[in-house]
């Protein structure tokens, strides 16, 4: 009994190869096995088009020979993954420019490793184009103000005897512009700095705190502004880097004063929630928001009237930058609007 089974071993494993190699031909990963040497032993169609060469070709050859910089970065890879044991993953640049995504992950038994590869291309295609996009869109909010700057600076040039009220009429237009310069590269700033925050400044926060602090601010920034504070229910605090959720709340805080006729009046309501999560709502009476423009107003650059906005020194960088930073927190953000009667924006933040 005992050597029949042993007979039929290699017969097992073969069946389980066949199995193995006829799931892996489905997948748009590709998956290369190697041995401890690095040869290859099994490979799917995936991995061979990213790759770009044939099955037979590579169940030939070594991990070293792949076209480079797959087969040099593969070696190193292969090598670190065994001698420290863990996976590791990193990004590869073929000389066709294909972006793959490697994860080498080493095996004991049988020793050797299996690497995926996933063809990242389209992912960072769209990266570039956004990012071409997004310098086009700051370019041309930048231009408007730099033309205007020019155009007056230009003017006190050519007129060197100029009357006080005139001169005082192009500085106070040369200094607004540069306040919104000023103002658009700082946002522009935030946003870049919002890719790399490091959670070493998490920390739990007294959501109540904080929003106290940030209507203490508007109301020094705003003396007309009315505010009406719910008293909170239930669970109150957060895990957050409080400058930034500061930044965030003080952003809708702003744009409910900025899009109110004055005296502005803002309800701000902070309750307990499913499962400890934390819900901050934001209500005014103001403008309003068109339905056809709340699905975009998180965009970045998107204004609903943008002379309006700029007249009051935005670019329609500030709930794109909210919406970066509530998400940071695993929370979610919302708007609900209707047009002369106010608008609602709802953060949900999870518990600590
Ligand atoms: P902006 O710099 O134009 O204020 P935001 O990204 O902060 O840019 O807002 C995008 C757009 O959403 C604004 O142009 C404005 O029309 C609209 N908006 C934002 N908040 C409010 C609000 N509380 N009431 C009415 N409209 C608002």
């Amino acid at each position: 009994m005992k050597i029949s089974i042993l007979n039929k071993i290699p017969l097992l494993r073969r069946l389980l190869r066949r199995q193995t190699e006829e799931i892996t031909d489905f997948l748009t990963e590709g998956v290369v096995v190697v041995d401890e040497h690095g040869a290859v032993t099994m490979v799917n169609p995936a991995a061979c088009t990213m790759i770009g060469m044939p099955r037979t070709w590579l169940l030939k050859h070594e991990l070293g020979d792949l076209p480079d910089p797959l087969g040099k970065k593969g070696v190193v890879f292969l090598a670190e993954a065994q001698r420290y044991r863990r996976v590791l993953t990193q990004t590869v640049i073929t000389g066709k420019g294909v972006h793959l995504d490697l994860v080498v992950i080493p095996r004991e038994r049988p020793p050797g490793a299996v690497l995926l590869l996933r063809d990242t291309s389209h992912h960072h295609r769209q990266m570039f184009e956004v990012g071409k996009e997004f310098i086009a869109s700051a370019s041309h909010e930048l231009r408007t103000p730099i033309t205007i700057v020019k155009g007056f600076a230009e003017t006190l040039q050519d007129l060197p005897k100029i009357s006080p009220p005139l001169l005082r009429d192009i500085t106070d237009k040369i200094v607004r512009s540069c306040k919104r310069m000023e103002l658009l590269v700082n946002n522009l700033l935030t946003l870049a700095d919002l890719d790399h925050v490091p959670r070493s400044r998490f920390q739990e926060c007294d959501l109540e705190e904080l929003l106290e602090r940030c209507c203490s601010i508007l109301r020094l920034r705003f003396p007309t502004v009315l505010i009406d504070t719910v008293e909170p229910r239930g669970e109150k605090m957060v895990y957050a880097d409080p400058d930034l959720l500061e930044l965030a709340f003080m952003n809708l805080l702003e744009n409910s004063v900025k899009y109110s006729t004055p005296p502005a009046h803002i309800t701000l309501t902070l309750t307990e929630v499913a499962d400890g999560a934390v819900e901050v709502a934001v209500c005014d009476r103001g403008i309003g928001i068109p339905e056809k423009d709340l699905p975009h107003i998180f965009d970045r650059f998107y204004t609903v009237n943008k002379a309006h906005s700029r007249k009051l020194g935005g670019a329609g960088l500030g709930l794109s930058i909210v919406k970066t930073i509530i998400e940071k927190h695993d929370g979610t953000i919302t708007a609900s609007s209707e047009v002369g009667c106010g608008t609602t924006f709802t953060v949900v933040l999870p518990s600590p």
